[in-house]
């Protein structure tokens, strides 16, 4: 069985990395934070994690976030024994991390992206679940791993933050069993709520306001965006990449809408999107874009700027008679 190759891999690696992906979220961060606890606590050996993008202020209380270090200070000639990827959806989604996975002697992938193409050598993808912290927690239990209540804290956040709080219709019987033996461990479900969604800066939340306010309506309000750009950040005072967190939920909120998407400006004059849908399948316009995701929450990076891409999106939309 799969879980089977993976414990032995771990027995047998003596150097093993954990990977995140780009614009790192608490899915991706709360799995490689409850792998390095899981496999401390069930082998006694320590992991190396890496980001690739700045790590979120709201994600450190994490416990072991403070040992995650930054793409730049690895010394990508290194050969590990053992890479394991969580939540990457796509090889390219970690950036220049994909140096070492390509160099390692062995490759895991553990994901729950529709889109992923089981691009490791070890490859736990489950479509069905609702995080990848859910894919994690099943492994846990089918390797009867000890959990600790670091591990517990961190396969919680991440299931709790890619289901927006057992919300989205992602979540299943599974996911709430899951979340429910989480709990017996002894974390405080109330203490994470609070620190993934009522820890926003006030400048955050007026700069999510300003981005509302100048929001457009298409097709009988079925269709809602609204362009982010650099300079709109720095006017807010701010150029890391969580202010536009939540941001597409919050279009998608409205009554009317069918698709929401935000289209971010980025440094190198790309475009970053993210799209919602209330039940569109919208993965499909991504992937045609060149990204990818889930059915209701997909994204891509669209080489043009803000404007073009706009029209990018909205003539996939149209193509596919979406609204
Ligand atoms: P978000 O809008 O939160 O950045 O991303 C929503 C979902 O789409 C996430 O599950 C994420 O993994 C996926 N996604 C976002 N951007 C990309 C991209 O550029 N490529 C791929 N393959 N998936 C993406
Ligand atoms: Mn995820």
């Amino acid at each position: 069985m799969v879980v089977e190759q993976l414990d032995s891999n771990i027995k047998n690696s003596k150097n093993i990395l954990l990977v995140s992906h780009i614009n790192p979220d608490g899915d991706t961060l709360g799995s490689m934070c409850a792998m390095y606890s899981l496999i401390r606590d069930n082998y006694k050996k320590s992991c190396e994690m890496v980001v690739v993008s700045k790590f979120p202020e709201v994600y450190t209380f994490l416990p072991n976030s403070d040992k995650v270090k930054h793409l730049e200070d690895f010394d990508l000639s290194r050969e590990y024994d053992l890479v394991i990827n969580l939540d990457v959806a796509a090889i390219d989604r970690c950036s220049d991390a994909k140096i070492l996975f390509d160099r390692a002697k062995c490759t895991v992938n553990i994901d729950h992206h529709e889109t992923n193409n089981n691009y490791g050598i070890i490859n736990i993808v489950e479509p069905n679940a609702s995080a990848t912290g859910e894919v994690l927690t099943g492994i846990a239990q089918k390797l009867n791993w000890i959990i600790s209540l670091d591990s517990a804290i961190c396969l919680y956040t991440a299931i709790v933050t890619d289901t927006g709080g057992f919300k989205f219709s992602n979540t299943t019987p599974r996911t709430l069993e899951y979340a429910g033996k989480l709990l017996e461990y002894g974390i405080d479900p109330s203490d994470i709520y609070q620190k993934c969604y009522e820890s926003n800066s006030k400048d955050m939340v007026l700069f999510q306001s300003y981005c509302i306010n100048k929001a457009q309506f298409l097709k009988n309000d079925s269709i809602a965006y609204t362009i982010v750009y650099k300079k709109d950040l720095e006017k807010f005072n701010n150029n890391c990449e969580d202010f536009t967190d939540g941001l597409t939920e919050k279009l998608r909120a409205i009554v009317s809408t069918k698709i929401a998407f935000v289209v971010k400006e980025l440094h190198s004059g790309a475009s970053k999107v993210s799209m919602r849908s209330k039940n569109i399948d919208i993965a499909q316009v991504c992937t045609a874009l060149g990204g990818g995701g889930h059915k209701f929450a997909a994204g891509a990076l669209i080489k043009a700027n803000p404007e073009k891409a706009v029209k990018m999106i909205l003539s996939e939309i149209d193509n596919r008679k979406l609204c």
